[in-house]
């Protein structure tokens, strides 16, 4: 039982621990030594090999890898049947957008983070929410879905998911102009959480030209939905 499963994530050609096999993953788990507090990340299939080395394998973990199209994550069968408990999923789904909000849209404007921050911090310290913390959280997530639509859960899974592979495709562009212009798109995405149609063709454009050059489809920046100033 040396491992601790924590979430499924994306990553940036991280290597896999277990198989070192130089397979640059694109997404994967990050898990945590129990014995050293080390966080590592592994493959999918590696993971399964190496189910047994895992004190929760059993458990299903957050995803934060749901805001792609025609998702190759969102696996079937994470854990086993019996931790698929009715509310489990809910639960679940409540914990990814505590981490969405209170982690990795922290610098996106209009996303508060106020109101939930012990429950975060909370989680931080055991990957685990409270029943009650839970019941708050989903108090706190129906309210703000009612007055801010643009802030459900599948909306801040994909501006997530086009944050991230933006941030990407801009550390692979090929000199500072190409740079700096996409930079200035994404500040303008993380404003106002949204594009005009031009931008998000130009956006993807890029992403296309970048994929154009990696033959291993593996490696290629995953399918994003940009979201655009009308939704
Ligand atoms: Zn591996």
């Amino acid at each position: 039982m040396k491992f601790k499963k924590l979430k499924i994530d994306f990553m940036t050609d991280e290597q896999c621990f277990f198989c070192k096999s130089g397979r640059k993953l694109k997404e994967g788990f990050l898990i945590k030594n129990n014995l050293t507090g080390e966080l590592l990340v592994s493959s999918r299939s590696c993971y399964e090999k190496n189910k047994s080395s895992f004190s929760n394998n059993d458990e299903i973990i957050p995803n934060l890898t749901r805001g792609i199209l025609n998702s190759v994550s969102v696996p079937k069968n994470i854990g086993s049947d019996k931790s698929k408990k009715p509310g489990k999923s809910v639960e679940l789904s409540n914990i990814e957008y505590l981490i969405l909000r209170q982690e990795k849209l922290r610098d996106v404007s209009g996303i508060p983070f106020e109101g939930i921050d012990d429950i975060y911090n909370s989680y931080r310290e055991n990957y685990v929410i409270s029943s009650l913390e839970n019941n708050r959280l989903q108090r706190f997530i129906d309210k703000t879905k009612r007055s801010f639509p643009q802030l459900a859960p599948s909306k801040l899974q994909r501006l997530y998911a086009t944050i991230f592979w933006m941030n990407y495709a801009i550390e692979k562009q090929p000199n500072e102009k190409s740079k700096n212009f996409m930079r200035s798109i994404l500040k303008q995405y993380k404003t106002y959480r949204g594009l005009s149609i031009k931008q998000i063709e130009v956006i993807m454009g890029i992403i296309e030209t970048l994929n154009s050059k990696i033959d291993n489809k593996r490696y290629h920046i995953p399918n994003v939905e940009l979201l655009s100033n009308n939704e």
